[in-house]
């Protein structure tokens, strides 16, 4: 299948086809027709899918076709984006399909001054891309006016809820108004986020993809069992042997990614970390030197990770489990896609063993355990082992520097400030688990065929 026949213009043909977009994704297939024809639209699907133009096509062509010929121009299409790096990729993308169009795209988040975003304000805007707190920022001191706003999009929903968005985002409504058209998209259409739809949205045209966090075929999964204290050790060997390309490691906090890259670094391995706590500028020029090769391996956070448009990578490496197994298929996600093969390693204390029967249960499936000579860890990794409180299995952590006043949900948090979700709230961690890993470390390796979660949701990380 081809656009041609989706009802698109020629301008935005041909910036797709310059592009070199040939095929649109099964949630562009679905949506763009529908939202041509004016629907509201509730998207189940995430960021890989192409949801960006799944939205940003027809809004685009619906403004084009009424832009005021001259003059400072309020916001016509609203865009709501959980974090910065969301928005400057979504800002990025309707730049793109509509560089022959005369629309003005402006982004809004926090961490940055506030005087650009109010002279680009002043400026004009047709779209604005935004993350609610900041935006809720310029709109009690009058810079920004959405009463204008004829096209809305939530995206990322269930991020910007699980970062406490939603009071933000109900005053914003607020603000906008009632006759227009809402687009919302999410990874699932968990109840809250239903919620949210039947709230803010007229008689939506539900569209998702067939399977959502699902794991590629062709991904290969280890767990390297190592004490906590010996694991950048390890990683440190795995990555020197190696001559993977690109690397991308995922640790539990922003000191300990950090601390990661800084150890990678005097190893000789080119490294950036990438974090809730670093600026937007920070983590746009680390996440440039990941994706242009001058940096080989990439640590990040759960959160900071999310929304990036990271291309498929042939080595995931787990430095810390993730505390809520759901965010261990976002993270292996990044790998194997289109076919092409991945590998996904774990380095797993001893303590982590509740995590990693977690992220078993969820999988249905258990992951290969091989343990590397001159590592291996000093007792075995008990599957049976309590969840501590802090995830367990890394350095010890630093305490809390307890909530920073001023701080909008989601935008710079300190570490350890959030309460870690209850365990089983929804990685699946019922029955008493009963064996230690060693007992079942056999062969048996994950097949996500078999096992593939149906609709689990997205993690509430701690970045
Ligand atoms: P998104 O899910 O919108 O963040 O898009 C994920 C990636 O897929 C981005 O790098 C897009 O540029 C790319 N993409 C989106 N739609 C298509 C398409 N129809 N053909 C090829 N690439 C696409």
């Amino acid at each position: 299948m081809t656009f041609e026949p989706l009802g698109l213009s020629p301008a935005l043909l041909r910036a797709l086809s310059e592009s070199n977009y040939t095929t649109p994704t099964p949630i562009q297939a679905q949506a763009i027709p529908l939202a041509l024809a004016g629907h509201d639209i509730l998207g189940a699907a995430q960021t890989g899918t192409g949801k960006t133009a799944a939205f940003g096509l027809p809004l685009l062509q619906r403004l084009a076709k009424d832009t005021p010929a001259k003059g400072p121009r309020k916001p016509r299409a609203l865009i709501l984006v959980p974090t910065r790096e969301l928005a400057v990729q979504v800002s990025d993308s309707l730049k793109a399909y509509g560089r022959h169009l005369r629309l003005n795209v402006t982004m809004i988040f926090g961490g940055v001054g506030m005087q650009p975003q109010v002279d680009n304000l002043r400026r004009g805007v047709d779209i604005l891309v935004a993350c609610p707190g900041r935006l809720l920022d310029h709109l009690d001191s009058g810079h920004a006016k959405l009463d204008a706003v004829e096209l809305l999009v939530l995206d990322e929903a269930d991020r910007m809820l699980d970062m406490g968005f939603l009071p933000s985002i109900k005053r914003v409504l607020s603000r906008v108004p009632q006759q227009r058209q809402t687009m919302l998209f999410s990874a699932t259409f968990e109840p809250r986020i239903k919620a949210l739809a039947l709230e803010f949205m007229r008689n939506p045209q539900q569209v998702q993809v067939a399977a959502q966090n699902t794991i590629a075929d062709t991904i290969v999964h280890r767990v390297h069992p190592v004490d906590g204290a010996r694991k950048r050790d390890l990683l440190v060997e795995i990555l020197s042997r190696r001559h993977t390309d690109q690397v991308l490691v995922f640790g539990k906090t922003k000191h300990g990614c950090n601390r990661l890259a800084e150890q990678l670094e005097t190893a000789g391995l080119k490294s950036v970390a990438i974090h809730g706590n670093k600026s937007q500028a920070q983590r746009q020029k680390a996440l440039d030197q990941f994706k242009s090769g001058k940096a080989r391996i990439l640590v990040a956070t759960d959160v900071a990770a999310r929304g990036l448009d990271i291309p498929n990578l042939p080595l995931v490496i787990n430095h810390d489990l993730p505390m809520v197994a759901e965010d261990y298929v976002h993270r292996i996600g990044r790998t194997g896609r289109n076919g092409a093969s991945g590998e996904a390693l774990s380095l797993v204390a001893p303590e982590e063993g509740g995590l990693l029967k977690q992220i078993q249960r969820m999988l249905k499936s258990d992951i290969v355990m091989q343990s590397v000579a001159g590592f291996e860890p000093s007792r075995p990794i008990r599957l049976d082992a309590p969840i501590p409180k802090n995830g367990g299995g890394g350095q010890p952590r630093k305490p809390s520097m307890g909530a920073r006043p001023g701080l909008r949900p989601g935008e710079q948090k300190p570490s350890g400030t959030r309460a870690p979700r209850k365990p089983g709230s929804r990685g699946g961690h019922g029955k008493p688990a009963d064996r230690s890993a060693h007992a079942h470390a056999g062969p048996k390796q994950h097949r996500p065929g078999a096992g593939r979660p149906q609709h689990p949701s997205r993690g509430d990380s701690r970045a």
